[in-house]
């Protein structure tokens, strides 16, 4: 989480994709990527770079046009900069075997879930009783308390003031080329590629 809460004198930039754009296939195809990051991602990024244009967000961090904005355009987009910054770089196209939270983040998980099959069962069916398009997060709370929350549209956890860590994106765009309408499949093998290292790099301890 660092160079894209950066402003320049260009605006904000897009966020590096870190690893091939096939390479989380057949979880999430190349094209399914092809689009999301480069033309909705990039759009988001082009429009909010439009909306924060000699005003003064122009100077603001990402985090902080998220908290400030008023609803409306300039918040839509810079809440999906956001949310699609931290999508893209929690996923690995190399899991290890046996790919679990390790560490802090499987201790949190415990106290929190009971367990890391009932913290996935719990993250899947709120993912399937969203409806519409959003996102569901793992966040934590300043307590260090872990929470699921579903957000609509480009609503996200930091604007809650919510750490966010791991993210489903629930929009159409995310799996309709790969899945059409099973979501919950989607959402269920996405357990293949999360990189849990970085999931608990966001953690607060
Ligand atoms: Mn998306």
């Amino acid at each position: 989480m660092s160079t894209y809460f950066r402003t320049t004198q260009t605006g904000f930039q897009m966020p590096a994709l870190i690893y091939p754009t096939n390479s989380l296939a057949p979880v999430i195809s190349q094209t399914t990527i092809e689009y999301h990051y480069g033309k909705h991602l990039q759009a988001y990024v082009d429009n909010l770079n439009k909306y924060i244009a000699d005003s003064d967000y122009e100077n603001m961090t990402l985090r902080e046009i998220v908290a400030q904005a008023p609803p409306g355009p300039l918040f839509n987009n810079a809440g999906q900069v956001l949310n699609h910054s931290l999508y893209f770089e929690q996923f690995t196209p190399a899991p290890p075997g046996n790919n679990r939270p390790t560490g802090n983040l499987k201790e949190f998980i415990h106290f929190d879930f009971g367990s890391f099959d009932i913290f996935k069962r719990k993250m899947e069916d709120a993912a399937a009783s969203f409806f519409g398009s959003g996102w569901i997060w793992l966040t934590q709370e300043e307590s260090g308390k872990l929470n699921i929350s579903g957000y609509k549209n480009g609503d996200n956890p930091i604007r809650h003031r919510l750490t966010p860590l791991f993210g489903i994106d629930l929009w159409e765009h995310a799996y309709y080329l790969d899945y059409q309408n099973r979501r919950a499949e989607h959402v269920h093998r996405l357990w293949n590629i999360v990189d849990w290292e970085m999931i608990e790099s966001r953690l607060d301890i």
